[in-house]
């Protein structure tokens, strides 16, 4: 075609927490091409398979282009069929069925599950009409699923959530470890950046840990392959060897940290009945939280020796005493990188904060190369879910809806009456699914993710709640995933650049994009649907009586009115708007939208460690790195020279906790909530692989992608294999106590199974591994266990 009628604009990638930069050509209202944005400081021009075919994800076949209401002779009714229905209808019906809920139940019946893939205005909108409009906390991102743990972890001992250091250290490190992260797959671009390291720098080091042997094993000095949930005896062993090899960096531990015992909370997160659960809970007192000194962290430690180690891992001595001396050799500089494995952990709170206390007892913390590094799944886990506070018990800024501090600031922000927001944590996302199922949750609004999918224990604890007559379920989504499905009503929504929108990625940087061609037919953006809807709820059907007695001013208002058209949200007109880029917000509401939304939103964190640049510098940059202070982006927080907020002669200050110092954790071995037995002798591991996304309802409409991975398989020993009569190929069933699901065997390719383990990805909905897998979570945090459950794999 003619290369001049392309017009190119700057956009992050729609997919992983990388947040590369990406250049995104439009003809004719069209995007026809992306390729990586050689500005991009991230990428610096190239991108991943996913990356490179992002345009194709705007045009699959099946694209939503109206609302549809389930519907039996011309009305709603949750047993008809969808049929396209108009945005008003939708809305009528959608807004009749939550005011009902409201009247009957009160706001604790009404819930949102949402997503680190909403644009910050999106999930900054949505938390203020659940959390202020509604009254109700059951408001939770899939993020739970992802990066709750993380979260926990930072909390826990730096009191601020958010990784200390970022991608510089890659060109910094002497050694890194993955720990329960196959990075060649889920972060390739970074992964370019280590292997570029590695490779040119014969001296670096790279150990990979994992329960199987995946791609990133490739560029193993260290490989260690440890049996599920030992990784907590393998950091415990790490800080043992620290100590008894005389590593400790004295100095910095005297100055910058305290120690805690912790083994505070207790259960795997299942019901209450559950078997497993009773066990876990009569098992162990509650016993956290209690201050300590080094000599009894070292106390604490000191059974976790080598010989302990290999005999609870099944690993090498050599492999762990080679990587322990990483860490405790004061000359290596160690940048140690996690995801999926640490987080979706029935302890992935206490692993977070175990990596942590190594790094902290070497001092190996906040400079460049020296990074404990905490990596995201989703666009914007760390901007949207996190920074934005659409978790159960959050606010914007780390803030929380239980504190009373907390509560009245952001009520002074949202410019609403004293005592509006619910000071109870709402429920977090496996509590929804339960609470949708018990009909305790009976109006709920799913945007931006697919849970039907994604969720564990689908067949048992999901599904039903979804078609419990009682309960009116909304999906917004681009494509009629299985989520959409399941639901009563389905809104057509706008995706990426049909969008203006902003993103966080995982080391803290902000990034834009504008509006760069039109949803097709009647699709809109999630931003869109939650103003509009809004404008059919007055503070009287929402707001307690007193209160509005108290507050007149706001008596009869829309939500709109009191949340949207606030005097801060609608204060910049659309003029305002760079080069003339459409902005469907900006039309249909008459203001700057975005801007209004993002400067509210910066509020919050400005002056407090959370410093947002000003809306229009995003639009100029590739992204900037949080905290923003005159213009300059920070590096490596907590360091004096590097972080702002760090006093000058104090050398490091973890200013998160009040008294400025980081906490190390004391925290044992727990063993999981279910391990193989005889019946089900396996071990179920889940996952991605490197050409889809999540659940694939992008990736999986983009031809290239679908035909390099067309269908799930379960990647087995071949051992394993022969010993059940079975060959690469042959169909399976893999079976647990909760569901089963059929597939292939795959006994080559890029992972390699150690023997009674089984790899198998979630990301085809013709084979839903969730029917298989356990609803455990992490205590703490409430994120999932998907990386360990007992399954048997059987001939089908
Ligand atoms: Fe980069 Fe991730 Fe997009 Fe790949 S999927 S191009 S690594 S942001």
């Amino acid at each position: 075609g003619d290369l001049t009628q392309l017009k190119w604009d700057k956009a992050p990638c729609r997919f992983c927490g990388t947040g590369c930069g990406v250049n995104v050509a439009v003809r004719n209202g069209r995007v026809v091409a992306t390729h990586g944005d050689v500005h991009a400081e991230v990428n610096r021009g190239i991108n991943c398979v996913k990356g490179y075919f992002l345009s194709k994800i705007l045009y699959g076949q099946d694209r939503l282009t109206m609302p549809l209401l389930r519907k039996k002779n011309g009305v709603y009714d949750k047993q008809g069929d969808f049929t396209e229905v108009s945005w008003d209808e939708a809305f009528d019906v959608m807004a009749a069925q939550f005011k009902q809920v409201l009247k009957e139940k009160g706001p604790g019946a009404i819930g949102m599950f949402g997503s680190g893939q909403w644009t910050i205005f999106e999930g900054y909108a949505a938390n203020k009409l659940m959390k202020a409009g509604f009254r109700s906390n059951h408001i939770d991102p899939n993020a739970r699923h992802c990066m709750a743990s993380a979260v926990m972890g930072f909390m826990r001992t730096f009191g601020m959530d958010e990784p200390m250091g970022c991608y510089d250290d890659m060109e910094a490190a002497d050694a890194f470890v993955l720990w329960g992260s196959n990075m060649a797959e889920m972060h390739p671009i970074l992964w370019t950046r280590v292997t570029d390291r590695r490779l040119s720098h014969p001296e670096v080091k790279v150990a990979v840990l994992s329960t199987f042997e995946h791609r990133s094993f490739e560029l193993a000095d260290i490989p260690i392959i440890f049996k599920p949930q030992t990784d907590l005896v393998i950091l415990n062993y790490i800080a043992n060897h620290i100590i008894q090899s005389g590593n400790v960096n004295r100095d910095f531990v005297d100055k910058h940290t305290t120690f805690k015992l912790g083994n505070d909370d207790i259960g795997y997160g299942l019901r209450p009945d559950n078997p497993l659960e009773l066990k876990a809970r009569n098992a162990k007192d509650a016993n956290g939280g209690k201050p300590i000194d080094f000599d009894a962290f070292a106390r604490f430690v000191a059974p976790y020796t080598l010989e302990k180690t290999v005999e609870m891992t099944g690993t090498e001595a050599g492999w762990l005493k080679q990587l322990a001396e990483l860490y405790a050799n004061p000359q290596i500089k160690v940048t140690s990188f996690w995801t999926m494995g640490f987080n979706q952990h029935t302890r992935g709170v206490w692993a977070n904060n175990m990596v942590y206390n190594i790094h902290l007892l070497t001092g190996k913390i906040s400079t460049p190369g020296n990074s404990p590094f905490s990596l995201t799944g989703q666009p914007s886990a760390c901007g949207t879910a996190r920074e934005v506070g659409t978790f159960s018990h959050r606010l914007p800024a780390d803030m929380v809806v239980s504190n009373p501090e907390h509560r009245k600031h952001a009520e002074q922000i949202w410019k609403i009456p004293a005592g509006t927001i619910n000071p109870k944590p709402g429920y977090h996302a496996v509590e929804q699914n339960r609470m949708l199922k018990d009909g305790k949750l009976n109006a709920y609004w799913v945007m931006v993710n697919n849970n039907m999918q994604a969720a564990a224990n689908l067949r048992e604890e999901t599904w039903p709640g979804y078609r419990n007559p009682d309960n009116f379920i909304v999906v917004s989504d681009a494509y009629p995933t299985v989520t959409a499905q399941a639901a009563d009503l389905i809104l057509p929504a706008a995706m990426w650049v049909e969008k203006e929108g902003a993103y966080g990625n995982a080391e803290r940087r902000t990034q834009f994009w504008h509006q760069l061609v039109s949803a097709p037919g009647q699709a809109r953006s999630d931003l869109w649907q939650l103003m509009e809807f809004s404008k059919r709820f007055t503070t009287d059907e929402c707001w307690e009586p007193q209160v509005l007695a108290a507050n007149p001013q706001y008596k009869g208002k829309t939500l709109f009115d009191v949340l949207y058209r606030n005097g801060n949200v609608d204060r910049y007109p659309v003029t305002d708007l760079a080069d003339g880029f459409a902005n469907d917000e900006n039309a249909a509401f008459g203001f700057y939208v975005q801007k209004g939304l993002f400067e509210e939103y910066a509020a919050f964190g400005r002056g407090h460690g959370h410093d947002l640049a000003p809306f229009d510098a995003y639009h100029q940059t590739r992204g900037l790195r949080w905290p923003v202070v005159d213009g300059k982006e920070t590096r490596w927080r907590y360091r004096e020279g590097s972080d702002p907020y760090v006093k000058p002669g104090t050398g490091f200050q973890f200013y998160g906790n009040p008294d400025g110092k980081a906490v190390i954790w004391a925290l044992p071995y727990e063993p999981p909530a279910e391990s193989p037995d005889q019946e089900f002798d396996m071990w179920l591991v889940t996952g991605r692989v490197l050409e889809h996304w999540h659940s694939g309802s992008m990736t999986m409409r983009v031809p290239e992608l679908y035909r390099a991975f067309p269908e799930a398989v379960v990647f087995m020993n071949p051992d394993d294999a022969r010993a059940r009569g079975l060959k690469r190929g042959d169909g399976v069933r893999v079976q647990s106590r909760r569901g089963e699901m059929l597939s292939r065997v795959e006994t080559r390719g890029r992972n390699r199974m150690p023997p009674g383990v089984v790899f198998v990805p979630w990301f085809d909905a013709g084979q839903l591994i969730n029917k298989v897998t356990l609803d455990a979570t992490d205590p703490i945090s409430k994120q999932t266990d998907y990386k360990k459950c007992a399954v048997k794999v059987v001939a089908a």
